[in-house]
């Protein structure tokens, strides 16, 4: 029988990661993608995999145009035939890329997002057993029309809810908010309900050229005594948006607020939480910073969207044209909810 084609691309990350040159064991992103396929038993089985090596970067160094250029590669294998898409990456920003992806990705065809906590050559190590689960997640009929997923620990998350909750434990992904989508178990994928309601794609300008400007959409976190001194700080000429991490469910001290005030008069501020779970509010309290203060003043609620994704959203909107207080707050009603 003829086994399904698979897409593996690698941009880097602990997964491919091994002991640096230099010596020591501090290690460093080198293994490319077929590297990373031939180290998982069975994956030959499973699929005729086509692997191609995208970067060998580690993910903070990751950029979103790095990630257009995941996105054309991962289209043109659906173009050539695959019946799945898998990307690994390293972890730190992966429920980021996964998320961008998702805003872009209009093909039924399943993208699934995997990486690892431990290095290719720590032992236990989790990149093969991710890959493996990440394949059949991908290669799962089941997962069709789900968007981009996230695949770690025998867990299928979706990309607008997960996010890395620990910043070394093997089990590092939840989904806080409303939890993972599917498990896989032993073979078998399964998902507890049927696929959501997805929203149209955003369109990207020039498939395979990144946008000739780069979006700027700085993110603030506020905190406890901020009196808006680094938001103040900010220079607006050239920001397209400003993301601000809030307090609880999107709330800034009376100071703070004054300034959010004076940037949402030039460019479009949205509020996210920084709690890492739940909604803003928008209508609960009515305190000097709180939610109803912050509308007043012309600034959006992210909705259930994180502050990272938040970001995100406006980044890849800015890419189709100048943002406005409107269009921010339909891409939002569109891609921040349920
Ligand atoms: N600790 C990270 C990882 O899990 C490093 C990175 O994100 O590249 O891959």
């Amino acid at each position: 029988m003829s086994r399904p084609v698979l897409a593996v691309g690698a941009l880097g990350g602990t997964i491919a990661s091994t002991p640096s040159a230099a010596g020591g064991s501090a290690v460093v992103p080198t293994a490319g993608a077929a590297e990373l396929a031939a180290a998982v038993p069975g994956l030959a089985d499973l699929a005729a995999v086509r692997a191609t090596t995208l970067a060998r970067l580690p993910s903070p160094s990751l950029a979103e145009t790095d990630l257009l250029g995941a996105l054309a590669w991962a289209r043109a294998e659906v173009g050539a035939g695959a019946q799945g898409v898998v990307l690994t990456q390293g972890t730190d920003t992966l429920e980021e890329s996964a998320f961008l992806l998702d805003l872009l990705w209009d093909s039924p065809v399943p993208l699934v997002l995997t990486g690892a906590m431990r290095a290719a050559d720590a032992a236990g190590a989790d990149g093969p057993a991710n890959l493996l689960t990440a394949a059949r997640v991908a290669l799962a009929p089941a997962s069709a029309g789900r968007g981009v997923l996230v695949a770690l620990a025998e867990q299928v998350h979706a990309a607008r809810w997960v996010s890395k909750t620990d910043s070394m434990a093997p089990a590092a992904f939840a989904s806080p908010s409303f939890g993972p989508v599917g498990r896989c178990v032993e073979t078998e994928v399964r998902y507890a309900a049927p696929p959501p309601r997805r929203a149209a794609a955003l369109a990207v300008p020039g498939d395979r050229a990144p946008a000739a400007r780069r979006p700027r959409v700085p993110l603030v976190a506020t905190h406890l005594g901020d009196d808006g001194f680094v938001l103040g700080s900010l220079d607006l000429a050239g920001v397209d948006a400003v993301v601000v991490a809030g307090l609880g469910a999107g709330h800034v001290s009376t100071a703070m607020a004054d300034v959010v005030g004076q940037v949402a008069a030039v460019v479009p501020v949205v509020v996210a939480t920084r709690t890492g779970a739940g909604p803003t509010a928008r209508a609960t309290y009515g305190y000097p910073g709180a939610e109803l203060d912050l509308l007043d003043r012309g600034v959006l609620g992210a909705g259930w969207l994180p502050p990272v994704k938040a970001r995100l959203l406006l980044w890849a909107l800015a890419l189709t044209g100048p943002l406005d207080r409107g269009r921010v707050a339909a891409a939002l009603a569109e891609h921040g909810a349920p």
